[in-house]
């Protein structure tokens, strides 16, 4: 098959990508390089460096596709907190313009990363896709939007068109941007460094952590399953953990005493989540594999040989 990634240069894009080419297909990329890093793509990937709201470019790109996988967007919620008109703008209007590109070229099915964060603070966990959304910041209010626009003109116009709701993916050489960023490489950095590991409100937050791949394995299967038309699926471990367990076992992984330092609650996040993955392993034949202390594991031993390799560089 034929398949184009929006935001296929970034952590869940590349690995994706790679996945893809491994299983025998033609991938393309399209990204602004405002986050992602083009060198993670393997070879035989094109890589077009353009912004998802270009649709001439896209008409050009989605030539011969069978697929879209709808993965570029402006992805930190404490980011989203200070500018929500940025998120509005790449996240809903550019999930709108890929799909327009899409009716214009006639492709057929479109996989949109979606994200947990749409539950926001919920009585009951784990959470079902049937409870109704409570989007606390405006990166989750703007998956919210893109959602009802994909399930919406999806069926207008005869796309196929399915959500996968993302949990707090994490994996190897996981990118580290200076502001903002995700608690598990900051986390590994933190400790191998001998710092102290920053704690939100104590640590008692929850989150869903899921692995890479399982998060790849899932959206390889939403391409070519039967059945997910406008269909909203959890991707995630069905494990819930605190931040505070977290730390600890980085802690153990890493080998390091961590000192935990406690700070005010984070503005736009929420309490609790924990995925149900009831829908995810009917529709999808979903089933995660890699659960966080061997993930965690994983990724400490790339990030210290990937230190090896730079030094050796040096
Ligand atoms: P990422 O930042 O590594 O990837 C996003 C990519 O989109 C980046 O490469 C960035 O350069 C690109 N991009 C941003 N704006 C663009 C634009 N206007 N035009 C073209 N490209 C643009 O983030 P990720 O973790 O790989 O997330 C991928 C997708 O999965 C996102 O849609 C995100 O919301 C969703 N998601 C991720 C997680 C997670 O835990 N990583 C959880 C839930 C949902």
């Amino acid at each position: 098959m034929q398949f184009l990634i929006t935001g296929g240069a970034g952590f869940i894009g590349h690995a994706l990508a790679r996945r893809l080419v491994e299983l025998g297909h033609s991938v393309r990329v399209v990204d602004d390089l405002s986050a992602g890093d083009p060198a993670r793509l393997p070879e035989d990937v094109i890589f077009a460096r353009g912004d998802v709201n270009d649709v001439p470019r896209l008409w050009t790109l989605l030539q011969g596709v069978d697929c879209v996988y709808h993965l570029a967007a402006r992805v930190s919620v404490p980011e989203s907190v200070r500018y929500p008109r940025e998120y509005n703008t790449v996240n809903v209007g550019g999930t709108v313009s890929v799909l327009e590109a899409m009716r214009d070229v006639g492709v057929k099915r479109l996989v949109f990363a979606s994200s947990g964060a749409i539950y926001g603070e919920q009585a009951q966990q784990p959470l079902h896709e049937a409870l109704p959304p409570d989007p606390r910041s405006p990166y989750a209010v703007s998956k919210l939007a893109a959602e009802h626009y994909i399930h919406t003109i999806g069926r207008l116009w005869q796309v196929e068109t399915v959500s996968l709701r993302i949990f707090n993916a994490y994996g190897p050489l996981q990118q580290l941007p200076t502001a903002h960023p995700p608690v598990i490489p900051q986390f590994i950095r933190q400790a191998l460094g001998g710092g102290s590991l920053v704690l939100h409100n104590n640590g008692a937050q929850t989150r869903d952590f899921v692995y890479l791949d399982d998060v790849v394995s899932a959206l390889v299967a939403a391409a070519t399953a039967p059945d997910v038309d406008r269909r909203i699926i959890n991707v995630g471990s069905g494990v819930e953990t605190s931040i505070r367990e977290l730390a600890l076992a980085v802690g153990e992984v890493t080998g390091r005493d961590v000192h935990l330092l406690n700070v005010g609650a984070e503005s736009g996040g929420v309490s609790r989540m924990c995925a149900d993955l009831t829908l995810a392993r009917a529709l999808l034949g979903y089933e995660p594999k890699v659960f966080l202390r061997e993930g965690l594991q994983r990724m400490v031993e790339q990030d210290v040989r990937f230190s090896r390799l730079a030094s050796r560089e040096v």
